[in-house]
């Protein structure tokens, strides 16, 4: 099993030919609501890539709250630790452009109120193989939930977005950093894939820093590095590419895959999102990633 201690938002995507600049106004071709956040996100990819997934969080009570439970339900995942809290849920307000760019914008709300996991929390978090975390709940639940996994030995995979300084005593719990080449820079502060990825390996035991239709750098402290390409499609819409593609390694390396196997598994899995709008509804299937390795 997976534990994702993490997000759950609203995703407001407006569809724009370019996206406004600041002061500007521009007509959209499309509007959807598509139920999203980086740890809801990583849930489902997570089960649709193949494995049992419980997910940590919070809700508002309202519409968004009750669409998103019911959305991570449908796919498989186990929502007993999603809590209703009263108040609005986290909402993202999303511009995606047709050349498959995307800005956002994230409102906390319930997520905003998670303060720490609880102790059925923590329960569920011990006895998985894996825990994802991300930062869009407050850093303090967050470092908890890490060391509380940390104490219990098993592997943590931080996404380390929104990017924001680090405590040691989170990066201290991480097992597997991983994040975009721009969060990369943000936190270590160096220019250059391959000296940010040495920066972090100074933190953290692995890192993946993925890189868009670039592919993936890997390194690990024990001086392994690989270099995953991507693969070459065309990309509709990136929203949540990251997030498919930690969802599907964590999979892959809960399994006892290679990293090397996983990368190209996590690889193939955020190729077939960006070929699909959204987030939640842009993940692909265990049968679908297969036969993308294949
Ligand atoms: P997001 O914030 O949109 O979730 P991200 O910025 O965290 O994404 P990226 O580095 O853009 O993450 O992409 C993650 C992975 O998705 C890449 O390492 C790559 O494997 C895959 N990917 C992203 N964009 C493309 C693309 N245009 N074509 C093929 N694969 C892609």
């Amino acid at each position: 099993m997976i534990s994702v201690f993490g997000s759950a938002n609203m995703d407001l995507v407006a569809y724009v030919s370019e996206a406004p600049k600041r002061g500007e106004t521009v007509t959209g071709h499309h509007f959807r609501t598509i139920p999203g956040g980086k740890g809801a996100n990583q849930a489902i990819a997570a089960a649709r890539a193949g494995a049992r997934v419980a997910f940590l969080g919070a809700a508002g009570d309202d519409a968004f709250g009750a669409e998103m439970r019911a959305t991570l339900a449908e796919a498989g995942v186990d929502v007993r630790g999603l809590r209703q809290v009263p108040g609005p849920s986290g909402i993202a307000h999303i511009v995606v452009d047709d050349a498959g760019g995307n800005s956002i914008v994230v409102v906390p709300g319930a997520n905003g109120t998670v303060t720490g996991p609880s102790a059925d929390d923590l329960a569920v978090i011990a006895a998985s193989q894996a825990l994802l975390l991300q930062l869009e709940l407050p850093l303090e639940a967050v470092v908890e939930a890490a060391r509380g996994a940390r104490a219990a030995g098993v592997p943590v995979f931080l996404t380390p977005a929104p990017a924001r300084p680090l405590p040691e005593e989170l990066l201290d719990a991480v097992t597997t950093i991983v994040p975009n080449e721009h969060e990369a820079a943000a936190i270590t502060g160096v220019a250059g894939v391959d000296a940010a990825l040495d920066a972090l390996l100074e933190r953290v035991e692995e890192a993946v820093i993925t890189l868009g239709s670039q592919g993936a750098l890997f390194g690990s402290r024990s001086g392994e590095r690989l270099r995953v390409p991507s693969v070459p499609v065309k990309a509709v819409d990136t929203t949540a590419a990251g997030d498919t593609f930690v969802g599907a390694l964590a999979v892959a390396r809960s399994e006892g895959r290679a990293m090397a196997d996983a990368l190209t598994f996590a690889s193939a899995a955020a190729a077939l999102s960006v070929q699909r709008e959204g987030a939640s509804t842009s993940m692909p299937a265990r049968e679908e990633i297969d036969r993308q390795v294949s």
